[in-house]
Parts: C-alpha cells; sequence; structure tokens
C-alpha cells in the first residue's frame, strides 16, 4: 500500500500548523492504514481546509477500495413502532407515539420479507438489511429471525440485522444461522448520548457491540449527526470507533431526518440544522481514521441535492441504502439513485454473503443427513 498523497508540496495556501500535521500524515504510512488515530489527531482532521481533507479522505479510499463501486442494501422493516426505548430522533418509539401518531405494526410474515428482499435483489441491493423495533429480541423471536437471515441468504444476498440488543447467546445464534452484519449504532458521543436516550445506556450498546464481534458477525455501527451535539461529541464520536479492538466493517454516518413530535426532531425544527458540510466533513474523518470500513450514506440522504451527495462520495462513503423508505423516514428515489450513479459513473458491488456456520452434510453410506459446523470440516 503506498504512502498518502503528498498533498502540502505545492500548497502555499495551507497554513504552517496545517502542513506540519499533513506532512505527519504523510510519512506515516502505518497509520493511514491502521487508522489508529488519537483524539488530539481526530480533532485536526476536522480542521483542516476542507479541500484538504476530502483530498485525504479520496486518497485514502482509494488505497483500499476501488473508488467507482459502491455497496448497496434494502433496508426493510420487520416489526415497527412501539419500541420500549426513548431515543429523541425516533418516530419509533412507544415514549413519543402520542405526537408522531405512527401506526405501530406487528412482526411481518416470513414469506413477505421473502419476497421483499427477492425485490431488492432484482433492482440490484446487494445486502438486505431488516430492523425490528426491539429493545432487544424475546426467546420466542429467535426462530423468527434466525429463519429470515437463512432464507435471505439462500436468495444469494448478504443478511444484515438490526434487533436492540444482543447478548451473546444471540449473537451466537445469528452467527451460527450465517447472519453477515448487525447494525447496533453508538448514535453520539458517550457525552452527549445522555440528552438522546435514557432507556439504554452507553456501554450497554458497547456490551452488543462486543458480543456480535466476539460472535464472528460483522459489526455495523454508525452515528447520527445533526442532533444539537457539537464537533467535540462528532470527534468523541470517531474516537470511540477506534478504541474498539477493530473498527466497524460497516460505519453508517447518518444526517439527523428531524421527525416532528419527536424531542430532538422538535428542537431541530426550531433550532435549525446543522450545514451539511459538516456531515461531509464528518464521512471524510471517518474514512481516514477507518480506512478499510464501508462508510454508510443512510439517513438525510433524500433532502439532498446531487451535488451534496456527490461530495459524500468524494469523502469516502461507498455504501447506500436503496429504497424509498427508511424503517419509518423517506429515502431518495430509487430511480434518482440510478440517475445519479449513472451520472457520477459509480457501480454496484456484488454480495458476498459469508456461510453459515452449520451446513448440511450426507453420509454416503447411510443416507442420514445432519447439520455439522464448517469449523469442523476443516
Ligand atoms: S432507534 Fe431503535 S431502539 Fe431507539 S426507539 Fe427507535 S426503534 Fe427503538
Amino acid at each position: 500500500m503506498s504512502a498518502l498523497l503528498n498533498i502540502t508540496e505545492p500548497n502555499n495556501n495551507t497554513n504552517s500548523n496545517d502542513s506540519d500535521f499533513l506532512a505527519s500524515l504523510t510519512t506515516d504510512a502505518a497509520q493511514a492504514t491502521t487508522g489508529k488515530y488519537s483524539r488530539e489527531q481526530i480533532a485536526q482532521l476536522f480542521d483542516l481546509p476542507l479541500m484538504d481533507l476530502l483530498l485525504q479522505a479520496q486518497t485514502i479510499h482509494r488505497q483500499n477500495f476501488n473508488a467507482n463501486e459502491v455497496q448497496i442494501s434494502t433496508l426493510l422493516s420487520i416489526k415497527t413502532g412501539n419500541c420500549p426505548e426513548d431515543c429523541g430522533y425516533c418516530s419509533q418509539s412507544g415514549h413519543h407515539r402520542d405526537k408522531t401518531k405512527l401506526v405501530a405494526e406487528k412482526r411481518i410474515e416470513v414469506d413477505k420479507v421473502i419476497a421483499a428482499a427477492k425485490r431488492a435483489k432484482t433492482t440490484g441491493s446487494s445486502r438486505f438489511c431488516m430492523g425490528a423495533a426491539w429493545k432487544h429480541p424475546s426467546a420466542k423471536d429467535m426462530p423468527y429471525v434466525v429463519e429470515l437471515v437463512k432464507e435471505v441468504k439462500a436468495l444469494g444476498l448478504e443478511t444484515c440485522m438490526t434487533l436492540g440488543m444482543l447478548d451473546t447467546d444471540q449473537a451466537a445464534q445469528l452467527a451460527d444461522a450465517g447472519l453477515d452484519y448487525y447494525n447496533h449504532n453508538l448514535d453520539t458521543s458517550r457525552s452527549y448520548y445522555e440528552q438522546v436516550v435514557s432507556t439504554r445506556s452507553y456501554d450497554e450498546r458497547l456490551d452488543t457491540i462486543t458480543n456480535v464481534r466476539n460472535s464472528g458477525i460483522n459489526v455495523c455501527s454508525g452515528n447520527i449527526v445533526g442532533m444539537g451535539e457539537s464537533r467535540d461529541d462528532r470527534i468523541d464520536w470517531v474516537h470511540e470507533l477506534l478504541k474498539m479492538p477493530k473498527a466497524p466493517e460497516s460505519i453508517p454516518v447518518n444526517l439527523l431526518v428531524p421527525i416532528q413530535g419527536t424531542p430532538i426532531g422538535d428542537k431541530v425544527l426550531a433550532e435549525g440544522q446543522l450545514p451539511v458540510l459538516e456531515w461531509i466533513r464528518t464521512i471524510a474523518v471517518t474514512r481516514i481514521c477507518c480506512p478499510s470500513s464501508y462508510v454508510r450514506l443512510s439517513a438525510g440522504r433524500e433532502s439532498l441535492s446531487d451535488a451534496e451527495q456527490a461530495l459524500a462520495f468524494m469523502a469516502g462513503a461507498n455504501s447506500f441504502f436503496y429504497g424509498d423508505k427508511l424503517l419509518t423516514t423517506g429515502n431518495a428515489s430509487q430511480s434518482g439513485d440510478d440517475r445519479l450513479m449513472r451520472e457520477l459513473g459509480l457501480t454496484k458491488q456484488f454480495a458476498a454473503p459469508r456461510a453459515p456456520k452449520q451446513v448440511p452434510v450426507m453420509d454416503a453410506m447411510s443416507g442420514h443427513q445432519s447439520q455439522v459446523t464448517l469449523a469442523s470440516l476443516g
């Protein structure tokens, strides 16, 4: 892997502090690969002139990925609303339902989920993500979600789930079924977190992420910017990712969609939204600090112009959600996405689902069928 582009040479307009910092980045190729930056360095990245930051992010992006390829997922809500958690931005929280008036829905039948997954595959998604508004799956939910993982994988799609907290046994069951990714966002910094959620602690979130990581499932964990947090909080969130033994393989960087009737949505609608360029900066810093992770554009995209979305890809984003709806909020239209991809020259990445740990084998002599773990097959 080559060292970072040296952008300090002909640049007489970058101030000397920025030049020193950029020079330090260019001389430490190992750091560029592992992405282990200190909190102070993350703050320096946020402070860079935007064009310098974008160039560094795009350079690192090209060292780790095909720059013109994007991974596309489709997200389906398999159980909507009446969530016992009180996330201040979320229309699905039962705590805000008097104001949001969201109509709750019970678990969707398996065949309806499979039909939606088939449609997602036909339209070019490589990953099918299933979300349920639960504090955690119950014992009676587990066979349902395990069946969904197996059925969706049988279509040749990667699978992702976001079901709330998972204990070690639940993570192991999903890993055995072959789940590829589990999403559990940190949402924000540890210090701003108490302004966002009170029913689930930051450490409980980290515990679930650890359980997912230890089970062998890929980790998807991101944030929501624009909830009234400061830049320091965004820096702390990136730093939190780097404190993990391994950065998440997938990192959604959401731009808050303020929903009327939610405490944070109402506050942001009254006080004004975060400038889009600060979201772009967050994407770029995430790309630099987590060089081999997929950085995902999720909520907030439908309100952005083509140019703003192009800038997000320039900043190192390489994954997004397809479809007109993200759980309960709107998303950019699929035909609009296809047009934008054509105009930007972006292509879709193919699915590469991981094999389930358990596979069926047949005894050649007796014809008896049984399940064995892949590890036991060597
Ligand atoms: S974000 Fe998830 S956990 Fe929080 S209220 Fe919404 S559905 Fe529940």
